[in-house]
């Protein structure tokens, strides 16, 4: 009964908007901890140097830990840095330490720098005999070579907007960004979801900005939205998604139902475009 439709093949989702605070990190958690829990095997990568989906995932990532910085700057195989996450189920982490600060300037002199993400995932997820469902790239709050190495390593991108008067500004530039990508180093890239988060129903203005992006976004917008809920603010603090800290909670209940409209949605068709 809990039970969700499983995808042919591995769906990589990258969740990114280069605001910070929107809920990218607390998405990327709580979707894989909600898929997980219905049965699905999720890696979560986290792409961010603040390591706040290591953290909330209750996994290791002190500086001294190999982490997602090793595999991308020195070719260290993703194997050797994943990590089991204590959430139920099959879930699983790349952690991110503060190493990975330095990563956007070492970078740029590295061959394929643009390209090391998803070498190193396509070689681990073709190199296991249990296949990923899912895997989510938590990206840090910027534009720059961490996040496109996401989106080349991606085949959908997940949007998380904050239900408030700035959310569509800004957005115009990451899709712009994503389109060049599309353009010129991964063609299959697709803005595939769009998650309303923090929302607060009492007031007029959460309401607007809802309605407005589902009237720019029709087909990529999830009709579930994840309220504003303390107790999805809280769970990180004990090493843990929402719907292992209170499952039963409005936050972690419309997790799962944004993680069940995911897999009910599938993935999107080869060709198809926003
Ligand atoms: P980002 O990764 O985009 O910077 P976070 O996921 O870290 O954003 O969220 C920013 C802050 O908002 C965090 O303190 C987080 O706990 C809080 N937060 C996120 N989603 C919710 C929510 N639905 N209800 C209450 N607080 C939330
Ligand atoms: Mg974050």
């Amino acid at each position: 009964s809990d039970r969700l439709p499983k995808p042919e093949k591995t769906r990589i989702l990258t969740i990114s908007n280069q605001k910070g605070g929107v809920g990218k990190t607390t998405t990327a958690v709580n979707l894989a901890a909600a898929l997980a829990r219905q049965g699905a095997r999720v890696l979560v990568i986290d792409l961010d140097p603040q390591g706040n989906a290591s953290t909330a995932l209750g996994v290791e990532h002190h500086a001294e830990m190999p982490s997602v910085y090793d595999v991308i700057v020195s070719d260290v195989p993703m194997e050797d840095v994943v990590q089991k996450s204590p959430e139920f189920g099959a879930l699983y982490c790349v952690p991110a330490t503060i190493h990975l600060a330095g990563a956007e300037i070492e970078l740029v002199s590295l061959v394929a720098r643009e390209q090391r993400l998803h070498r190193a995932l396509d070689l681990y997820l073709k190199g296991l005999d249990d296949p990923f469902d899912y895997v989510f790239i938590d990206c840090p709050p910027s534009l720059g070579l961490l996040t496109i190495n996401a989106f080349v390593a991606a085949r959908e991108v997940l949007i998380p907007i904050q239900c408030e008067y700035y959310a569509l500004e800004g957005l115009s530039q990451l899709l712009k960004n994503i389109q060049l990508i599309e353009k010129h180093l991964n063609p299959e890239l697709t803005v595939s979801t769009i998650l309303l988060t923090m929302y607060d129903g009492r007031t007029n203005l959460a309401n607007q900005v809802a309605q407005d992006v589902r009237d720019h976004f029709p087909k990529q917008v999830l009709e579930t939205l994840i309220p504003r809920s303390v107790r999805v603010s809280e769970a990180p603090s004990y090493g843990q998604s929402v719907i292992s800290y209170d499952l039963n909670s409005a936050g972690s209940l419309s997790y799962l139902e944004a993680a069940a409209e995911i897999a009910r949605r599938g993935a999107p068709k080869t060709g198809e475009q926003q």
